[in-house]
């Protein structure tokens, strides 16, 4: 079984997005298969650039993959320069696939112009996110586009009330990966660790494990709360047995 993790999870200890990938080689490197370039935010994504050290570092992972920043994607100029840098990264680095936010994307036309394979991302609650919170309308949205692949985030399921077992028997086998974290009830909140998490969210989540598609850690975790994250890969290693 894979198990990546996205580099968001370390942020609070390094001043640059870079670094985050230096970081989870220095402490995780040994305990993962892959990891996620988490490059969510404009800023984080434009001044990135890979480094001898990271190119050599993610080469050897079995699984790459990258969330994309936050913009509109489309025909302009600066959503082509974005997707031509994250081509660019996965050229180098081999990306298994590119991850987006769906509700960001004015054209998805735009991006099957590129050799990285794009998925979709269920999103949390939140009016701006209407349209791609339900297990019914990404399976609708998925019927039309076959060359797209589908990532499952838990949390953002159960931030809609919905119960994880819900997207993994409707979406089967259009799931490409699943962004692992826990909450602990509806609503907005931080994407928890789930090996502290309640048994009753540690239930609904337990069917992933067994799922057979890459898991990526995905948490949101202050500075020191970091070195966890072996705990919480432990926990995830002992599920899938
Ligand atoms: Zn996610």
């Amino acid at each position: 079984m894979t198990l990546s993790l996205s580099t968001g999870s370390v942020w609070k200890a390094v001043d640059n997005r870079i670094e985050g990938v230096h970081l989870v080689e220095k402490l995780f490197s040994s305990l993962i298969d892959g990891v996620e370039l988490c490059l969510i935010d404009q800023k984080g994504f434009e001044e990135f650039e890979l480094d001898k050290k990271s190119i050599k570092f993610l080469k050897g992972m079995k699984f790459n993959s990258l969330h994309t920043p936050s913009r509109e994607y489309g025909k302009s100029r600066q959503s082509k320069k974005i997707l031509e840098k994250i081509d660019k990264i996965s050229q180098i680095i081999k990306l298994e696939h590119v991850t987006f936010h769906p509700n960001h994307v004015k054209d998805f036309s735009a991006l099957k112009k590129f050799e990285f394979k794009t998925c979709i991302e269920n999103l949390a609650c939140g009016e701006m996110h209407k349209g791609w919170q339900f297990p019914k309308e990404i399976k609708a949205f998925l019927e039309k586009e076959k060359d797209i692949g589908f990532c499952f985030d838990v949390s953002h399921a159960m931030s809609n009330g919905i119960n994880p077992k819900e997207f993994l028997e409707l979406l089967g086998e259009r799931i490409s990966c699943i962004h692992l974290s826990a909450i602990e009830k509806e609503g907005r909140e931080n994407h928890k660790f789930v090996f502290n998490s309640s048994k009753q969210a540690q239930k609904k989540i337990e069917p992933v494990f067994t799922f057979g598609v890459p898991l990526i850690i995905e948490v949101a975790l202050e500075k020191e709360k970091i070195p966890l994250i072996k705990k919480e890969i432990s926990f995830v290693r002992k599920k899938l047995g």
